[in-house]
């Protein structure tokens, strides 16, 4: 069979493998080197220029040295590239790494300086934006806003679906159609390219901070982004020269847990859903933010854009900022942790950590608190959650019962 034929739980399975038996091996290798033998000056040499300037190993050369090309990084990026419907992917040591040298390399290569940016947008993604860190002017504005911010100095148009934190869904299409010219990057992280193929959508860049869901078990840190070869280039350019390649353990990490991301995605998501339902009955719950409610999804954008709602939900708590600390100090399954997309389930209170650093005016609601669900029963889930619910409300009664007390 063709290996274009293969359906997408085969291809994540076996990507990046298909050199292996002959290789005489069945797991992935793991090349730890720092750096690589040389087969003699003038090769060696003609290595090191095509590598660093973000070309590939040429024949009977050399890797020459791991901050330049390391197999077992090439190994993930590859099966990444092909989940993403990508030419290629290239992966860096996190997603904040992968994104700085997204905005590095297209700043420098059209010589423009300007980004507009979709909000909201992952905390960190939105800091390094707004702080000018690396020279670069950002325009924030709201999806449909996004052909009135461009301008004629515009390198790149960023936007994030589903969004973090609040699960706003954002129509690439729409905004790939609006930016004209003008490349966009889609962060993946949320959907992954088990739900959602952005570059077939028009994008010119899907980012993940691989850190969530493609490692899942969080126990590593990376970022990869999925483009065409040219770009991929001008990426790994960046990479070699700026130091921020993926460490290949990490790849080794990354790339085994490729295998069981479309049988992880959907489990997770399945748990999602019958969380997310449960707490739309709860009365301690506000709103609940999940892309697999219609309310959530005017535009009718699952089962379209994307195949599924995905297995982060977002809860506005009635009792606001003071139900939202007591309930992430009175889970017991649930742990209380920043990231997203292990196999177990985490929840925190994005304004007070991840979306710390966000200017004011775009910050989330201090009521809002984020869970990413695991692959635990669901009715565990939803005990542990109507426990802390339990207690939630016993420490507000105390409180005011103090207050009372006190006045
Ligand atoms: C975590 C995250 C990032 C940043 O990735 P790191 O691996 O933490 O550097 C970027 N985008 C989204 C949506 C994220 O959740």
């Amino acid at each position: 069979m063709a290996p274009t034929t293969l359906h997408p739980d085969t291809i994540a399975a076996h990507a990046g493998r298909e050199d292996l038996a002959a290789l005489g091996v069945h797991a992935l290798p793991l090349d730890l080197s720092s750096t690589s033998p040389l087969p003699d000056v003038e090769l060696g040499g003609l290595s090191y220029e095509v590598l660093a300037t973000g070309g590939l190993p040429i024949e009977g050369g050399s890797n020459v040295y791991a901050r330049l090309w390391n197999p077992t990084v090439a190994r993930f990026e590859q099966a990444l590239a092909r989940l993403e419907h990508a030419e290629e992917a290239v992966a860096f040591s996190s997603g904040m790494a992968a994104f700085t040298a997204t905005l590095l390399a297209l700043t420098h290569e059209s010589g423009k300086r300007h980004v507009v940016a979709v909000r909201p947008l992952y905390g960190g993604s939105d800091h390094l934006l707004a702080s000018g860190l690396l020279g670069v002017e950002t325009t924030f504005c709201r999806p449909g806003a996004v052909a009135a911010a461009l301008r004629p100095d515009t390198a790149l148009v960023v936007l994030e679906t589903p969004a973090n934190p609040t699960l706003d869904l954002v129509d690439i299409r729409a905004v790939v159609a609006a930016a004209g010219e003008v490349p966009v990057l889609v962060d993946n992280t949320f959907a992954t390219p088990v739900l959602q193929h952005p570059l077939d959508l028009g994008a010119a860049l899907s980012m993940h901070s691989a850190t969530k869901y493609l490692g899942g078990h969080g126990d590593v840190v990376g970022g990869v982004v999925a483009c065409d070869a040219r770009l991929a280039a001008a990426l790994r350019r960046t990479r070699a020269i700026t130091g921020s390649i993926l460490h290949p353990l990490a790849a080794y990490l990354l790339h085994r847990g490729l295998g069981t991301l479309p049988v992880r995605m959907r489990a997770q998501q399945d748990g999602a859903r019958a969380v997310a339902e449960w707490l739309t009955t709860r009365p301690e719950v506000a709103a609940v933010h999940f892309p697999g409610f219609a309310a959530c999804d005017p535009v009718g954008l699952v089962g379209t854009q994307q195949s599924g709602p995905g297995a982060m939900i977002a809860i506005e708590l009635a009792g606001g900022y003071a139900a939202a600390v007591s309930l992430t100090s009175s889970v017991r399954l649930f742990t209380h942790a920043v990231s997203l997309g292990s196999i177990d389930s985490l929840i925190q209170h994005p304004a007070a950590l991840t979306h710390r650093p966000v200017q004011s005016d775009a910050k989330p609601s201090d009521a809002l608190v984020r869970l990413s669900i695991g692959l635990e029963d669901p009715a565990d889930l939803m005990a542990d959650l109507a426990q802390a619910f339990a207690s939630t409300t016993d420490a507000a009664a105390s409180v005011a019962r103090d207050v009372t007390f006190a006045g």
